[in-house]
């Protein structure tokens, strides 16, 4: 029996295999579980706005190598729904092919970089590599000329990630100018498209996000576009230029490339069209989770590209693809109320509640929950068989391990 296949090693893979394995435990049967992932750790994604991005990362053995899953560290680079199998490549170029009884689709999503002039000079967030290229660049500020610009960040994209790393850099920016360039002027500009900040996550948390930007001094500049991008400067649509070094990319995600393998109908983000049970519709034997599945939450809502729904999605597609497997009836995928958690650096955080997200914290009641769905509960235990199969349960959720309700 080839078992079931989970490629991508991130929040949906990671409790996708879990969830398979428990469910094959509870049946009394081991079945064979694999996970191809061309990286060694599960990378905490949530956190790679924060300083030192590399030490975001957790083992993927030691989480899921106590409960036997085998784990192929390779870059998946084609699927064939009919034959039932995987290509992949690993580091050395080496290219296997891997069968598979079913399969699960966790491979993530991506930022989709923009094509403008100087587009190369953008550093963005988005991966390990990338993250800690900023990171490095960030620390190298103070060796360079002093001079207009050099402690200026402009951000592009005001969404989610955009503000995220921009009150982040607010105070960081600070501190390393304050220690290592005193007197050298500090500035953080976003620079969103749309007419408001935060144009997706609504009017709910906008006047705390709008207090938090003015405490830190954070500009904004609304309605235009980045035209192009030198070493030493920005020019926005509107023929404007900003004097900075580092320019940094948000805007836009898709459900990673993998998707476009398979033969199924997607929705506008690329994710593929998911049945209650997660299975990709229309193509056999193969189930999707995560940022590529656009499920259903609730009633009129598809599920977010966040961690919160990965979790969750990973735990039904394990439970479900196991389920099928041994004949087992599927579960139905349910989440918990949505819920979102926007750090703000040093004033603080927004924490809502509901798709209209109505704030229900702000301040520093906001960023200590911020910080505990950053530093604990999304992280999977290690070393603990029995714990991490306790939370592969589909009805367990991050309220639980939060101990009482998040909100
Ligand atoms: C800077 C930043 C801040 C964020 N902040 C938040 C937040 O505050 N709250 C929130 O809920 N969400 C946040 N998110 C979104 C969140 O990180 C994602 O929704 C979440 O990681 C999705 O989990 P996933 O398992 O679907 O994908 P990922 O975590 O992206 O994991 C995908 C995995 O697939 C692997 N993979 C990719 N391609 C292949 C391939 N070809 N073959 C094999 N493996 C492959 C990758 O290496 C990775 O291991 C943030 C994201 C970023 C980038």
């Amino acid at each position: 029996m080839s078992g079931i296949v989970v490629v991508g090693g991130g929040f949906a893979g990671v409790w996708s295999a879990a969830g398979a394995v428990r469910l094959g435990r509870a049946a009394g049967r081991e079945l064979p579980v694999t996970l191809i992932s061309p990286g060694d750790d599960l990378v905490i994604r949530p956190r790679l706005y924060q300083a030192e991005p590399e030490r975001m990362r957790v083992s993927l053995d030691r989480i899921l190598g106590p409960v036997g899953v085998r784990r192929i560290a390779a870059a998946a680079t084609g699927i064939d729904t009919s034959g039932r199998s995987v290509t992949t490549v690993d580091e050395t170029g080496r290219i296997a092919e891997i069968g598979y009884d079913r399969l699960i689709l966790a491979t993530g999503s991506e930022l989709v970089r923009p094509e403008l002039p100087g587009a190369e000079l953008l550093f963005d967030v988005d991966t390990m590599p990338t993250a800690t290229d900023l990171d490095a660049h960030l620390n190298r500020l103070p060796e360079l000329p002093s001079g207009d610009g050099r402690f200026t960040a402009v951000v592009i994209g005001a969404g989610f990630t955009g503000l995220e790393i921009a009150t982040e850099l607010a105070d960081r920016l600070g501190a390393l100018a304050a220690a290592r360039a005193p007197g050298d002027k500090t500035r953080v500009v976003l620079v969103e498209r749309a007419d408001t900040i935060g144009p997706e996550l609504g009017p709910g948390p906008r006047s705390e996000i709008s207090d938090a930007l003015a405490a830190l001094g954070v500009e904004y500049r609304l309605g235009v576009s980045v035209a192009s991008v030198e070493p030493d400067r920005v020019t926005l649509s509107d023929g404007t230029h900003l004097a900075t070094r580092t320019a940094i990319w948000t805007a836009g995600v898709r459900a990673n490339g993998l998707t476009a393998g398979i033969p199924g109908t997607r929705d506008r983000l690329g994710r593929l069209d998911v049945d209650e049970n997660l299975a990709v519709t229309g193509v056999p034997q193969v189930y999707a989770a995560g940022d590529t599945a656009a499920a259903a939450a609730e009633p009129g809502h598809q599920v977010m590209q966040c961690c919160q729904h990965a979790l969750q999605l990973g735990k039904f597609a394990g439970h479900n693809a196991a389920a099928d497997l041994l004949g087992l009836p599927a579960v139905p995928f349910t989440t918990s109320p949505y819920v979102t958690c926007l750090d703000l650096g040093s004033h603080g955080a927004v924490f809502t509640n509901g798709w209209d997200r109505r704030v229900v914290a702000t301040g520093a009641v906001a960023k200590d929950r911020k910080r505990k769905v950053n530093e604990l509960w999304i992280y999977p235990p290690t070393d603990d068989p029995d714990e991490l199969l306790r939370q592969a349960d589909y009805r367990f959720s991050v309220r639980q391990i939060a101990g009482t309700p998040p909100v």
